[in-house]
């Protein structure tokens, strides 16, 4: 990607590299009036938070922007319990600071490398019965409008209404400031299991995942299941009671999530406790996440669906196994934003690392989409899906609602790209 302060010409690519896009350049303001100019002169252009999603959310026809030049900023107000942050800035840099001042985020993405705004503006999400996806913690946004001025969106000011600006998928404008809410700094220590066989998953899903703060299931849908229990050393005050999941034994050595993969790019294991945000995410931020040769997608479902999905993808299981590298199964709690996976239903979420061959693993998305839509699947708005964008859009109920706000805040389209525009029927 871009490294200078003005456009380089050069065709930027996301971090798995499966997709160069159509932008004719790169910008990284080292100002927010710089970048106030660039979107006012602009007919075209769009925020880039740190390229890590999987399809052309991000694209456009004009120019991208990235706020990794700008000051950081990370200011915490005790009395609200809230941060806010830079727009650019990593969740690893955010927690680090957070971390140092005695408070936490409630949950965090399996790495810590990517933008808090490309993550809230995507619905990305961690894994906990009882925590939500990390745009549901934005109670405040700062954005530059396609005129180029700075508006504030509230919560509080306008609580009808923000529920459909925070996962906007870019749509809205250059998102330059996010307030999250905070909570007191806590611990976490993570143990995996190994072995457990998937009927188990299946038939003692709600023991499973109600035993720790966050659960993840690693499996081919072949054979066993992996499982990674992260449990707060201390419960957050008014957490209901956690289940019990008997007749297990911890991992004695440290895993990673793909089999074959060494552990060393992974958060500590083995229970020793450790501050949270080196903890929740899997992987250690100064290590490459995941395998770095591969592409993605997943599935979100209402959570009582979780049984019948896993044995759909049993039936699939030999069909999946030539593409793909793992699969991590989490849940994920319920939130009001419009366009949020999770919008009003607690859900279980089926992700996919496949090899890097998008022409042989589409038709397998494809092929497990068929079976899980009829149970109520949503597509990650990041990653990839067989899906046509209008078809995503149509899973959501809000989505006219969230189409209306798109004209209002950008009439002319200055934000706008052929995945939105298809998806909300927009141009
Ligand atoms: C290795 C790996 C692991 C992953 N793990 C998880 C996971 O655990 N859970 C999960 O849910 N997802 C996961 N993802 C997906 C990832 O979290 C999403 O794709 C997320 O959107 C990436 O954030 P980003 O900053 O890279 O956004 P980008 O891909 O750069 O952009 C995504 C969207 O955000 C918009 N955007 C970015 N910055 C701004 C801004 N300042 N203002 C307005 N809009 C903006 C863009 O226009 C675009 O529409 C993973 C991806 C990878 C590569």
């Amino acid at each position: 990607m871009s490294s200078s302060g003005h456009a380089t010409g050069l065709p930027a690519h996301n971090w798995a590299g499966n997709t160069v896009f159509t932008a004719t350049g790169v910008r990284r303001p080292a100002s927010v009036e710089e970048l106030q100019h660039i979107v006012a002169s602009s007919r075209r252009v769009r925020a880039l938070g740190s390229g890590h999603s999987f399809n052309r959310v991000a694209d456009t026809a004009g120019e991208l922007v990235r706020l990794d030049a700008l000051p950081p900023l990370v200011e915490i107000d005790e009395a609200a319990s809230a941060v806010t942050v830079g727009a650019g800035m990593r969740y690893g840099e955010v927690a680090t600071v957070l971390h140092e001042s005695g408070h936490a985020l409630a949950n965090l993405a399996s790495l810590p490398h990517i933008s808090v705004a490309g993550c809230c503006a995507t619905a990305t999400h961690g894994s906990g019965d009882a925590e939500q996806c990390l745009a549901a913690a934005v109670t405040s946004l700062e954005l530059v409008g396609p005129d180029g001025e700075l508006t504030t969106l509230s919560r509080e000011s306008d609580p009808e209404r923000f529920p459909g600006a925070v996962v906007a998928l870019g749509a809205l404008g250059i998102v330059t400031r996010l307030t999250l809410r905070v909570e007191p700094d806590f611990e976490v220590s993570q143990h995996v299991y190994t072995g457990v066989p998937l009927t188990e998953v299946a038939d003692r899903f709600d023991e499973i995942f109600g035993c720790a703060y966050s659960v993840s299931a690693f499996t081919d849908y072949l054979g066993d299941a992996r499982v990674w229990l992260k449990r707060r050393t201390a419960e957050r005050p008014g957490t209901r009671a956690r289940t019990r999941w008997e007749g297990v034994t911890p991992a004695g050595a440290a895993h990673h999530p793909i089999p074959g993969i060494p552990a060393t790019h992974c958060t500590r294991q083995l229970g020793v406790p450790g501050p949270w945000h080196e903890r929740l995410p899997h992987f250690r931020p100064d290590f490459t996440p995941s395998n770095g040769d591969e592409v993605q997608s997943e599935l979100l479902l209402p959570r009582a669906s979780a049984a019948e999905a896993l044995e759909a993808l049993r039936a699939l299981g030999q069909r999946i196994a030539p593409v793909l590298q793992i699969s991590e199964i989490r849940t994920v709690a319920a939130d009001d934003l419009w366009l949020s996976p999770f919008f009003q239903r607690d859900c279980v979420a089926f992700h996919f690392t496949w090899v890097k061959d998008q022409d042989a693993v589409l038709p397998v998305i494809a092929a497990l989409e068929e079976r899980l839509l009829p149970l109520g699947a949503r597509p990650h708005w990041g990653k990839l899906t067989a899906m046509e964008p209008e078809s995503v859009a149509a899973l959501y109920r809000r989505a006219g609602d969230f189409r209306e706000l798109v004209r209002e805040h950008d009439p002319d389209g200055v934000f706008a790209n052929p995945f939105v525009d298809r998806a909300f029927a927009l141009r």
